[in-house]
């Protein structure tokens, strides 16, 4: 069972979709990576997982594969880049006045 929380900006209202567990992958026989969403058995070859980041400084959202480092943003080079799940407290880049608070109103789960 995998969480997510929508993260909401307290002054422009902008919304960000978070799930815990990220995008398992893993390479099948081609070489090819191909994700494995649940419920799904080929979840026990994963190897790795692209997790959804967002960019504090540009706002730009963007995969980073947990098994390639990669600590800066696509857009801007910039590495006020921060997990989409760890959203909660952090400044807002859209209104950058603001700051996200988790929305209790919308727990989901799959
Ligand atoms: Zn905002
Ligand atoms: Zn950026």
């Amino acid at each position: 069972m995998a969480e997510g929380i929508t993260f909401v900006c307290d002054q422009c209202g902008r919304q960000i979709e978070a799930w815990e567990d990220g995008n398992p992958y893993f390479i099948d026989s081609q070489g090819t990576k191909r994700y494995a969403y649940h419920p799904n058995r080929e979840r026990d070859r994963c190897s790795g997982n692209d997790v959804p980041h967002i960019c504090l400084t540009c706002a730009a959202l963007f995969m980073v594969d947990s098994g390639g480092p990669q600590g800066r943003c696509n857009e801007c080079k910039s590495s006020h880049i921060i997990d989409t799940f760890s959203l909660g407290g952090q400044r807002c880049p859209f209104c950058k006045i603001g700051a996200f608070e988790p929305n209790s109103n919308s727990r989901m789960v799959s």
